[in-house]
């Protein structure tokens, strides 16, 4: 090998080595202040739902992840575990990150509120405005390339949040939507809650297809970044 491109080569690797230890710094930066939040989170009683939970549901997932999903609000089974996406809902949606190879460790998973609404009941435009400080924090801190919303309250509140003019779910769900804010852009895909899956085989198929336009997307934002 001629001694230019061994010049080349070593160049490569120190810039690889440069990028690598940027992103660990990153990731423990993220890492703190996620667990900040996840403190204060778990101390909340900004709004009534502190009162009957068993457990707060803050997310879970990679904090260096370039997707994130936005649910509801935790369920039975979120609330008893602490974690978001662990009931039926959250089988299906395991189910729809795999059919596009993607799994829980390389997305970020939250929800708007973060104490479980009694018996599941929808959540308050009072619960909303109190708890969204967090999910606004998180956001910050993870800074995801793309914003999938889960149901009709995450799209509502991610819309007004960007200044965007609110649609129905059904006429928009799956398509793609671009919002430039001072940490750079945002795409935002309206998805269906995975819970309209369990008990409906055509929403179920929808679902799927809508889903197919995340591997595109994220395969567009790696390559620009390859390209610089
Ligand atoms: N439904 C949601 O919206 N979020 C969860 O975490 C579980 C079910
Ligand atoms: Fe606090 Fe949100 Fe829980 Fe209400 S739902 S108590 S605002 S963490």
């Amino acid at each position: 090998m001629g001694l230019a491109k061994k010049a080349e080569e070593a160049a490569v690797e120190e810039v690889e080595e440069a990028e690598e230890a940027n992103e660990a710094k990153e990731a423990k930066e993220r890492e703190e202040r996620m667990r900040r939040l996840e403190e204060r989170v778990k101390a909340c009683k900004k709004c009534e739902l502190w009162s009957q939970r068993r457990n707060a549901v803050v997310g879970e997932g990679s904090l260096l992840a370039d997707v994130m999903f936005v649910g509801e609000a935790p369920g039975y089974y979120e609330d008893l575990k602490g974690r978001p996406f662990v009931g039926k809902a959250g089988k299906v949606l395991d189910e729809l990150l795999a059919s596009v190879h993607l799994e829980r460790k390389d997305v970020y998973i939250c929800n708007v509120l973060k104490c479980r609404p009694p018996k599941n009941r929808d959540p308050k435009p009072e619960e909303i405005e109190s708890c969204t400080p967090f999910l606004d924090e998180q956001i910050e801190i993870i800074q995801p390339k793309v914003i999938a919303t889960l149901g009709n309250y995450s799209l509502q509140y991610i819309f007004s949040k960007f200044n965007m003019k609110s649609e129905k779910i059904s006429k928009i769900h799956g398509r793609i939507f671009t919002v430039e804010t001072l940490n750079g852009t945002h795409k935002i895909i309206p998805l269906y809650h995975p819970a309209v899956a369990i008990y409906n085989s055509a929403m179920r198929e929808v679902l799927f297809e809508d889903f197919k336009v995340l591997p595109k997307l994220l395969s567009e934002q790696h390559n620009k970044r390859e390209r610089g």
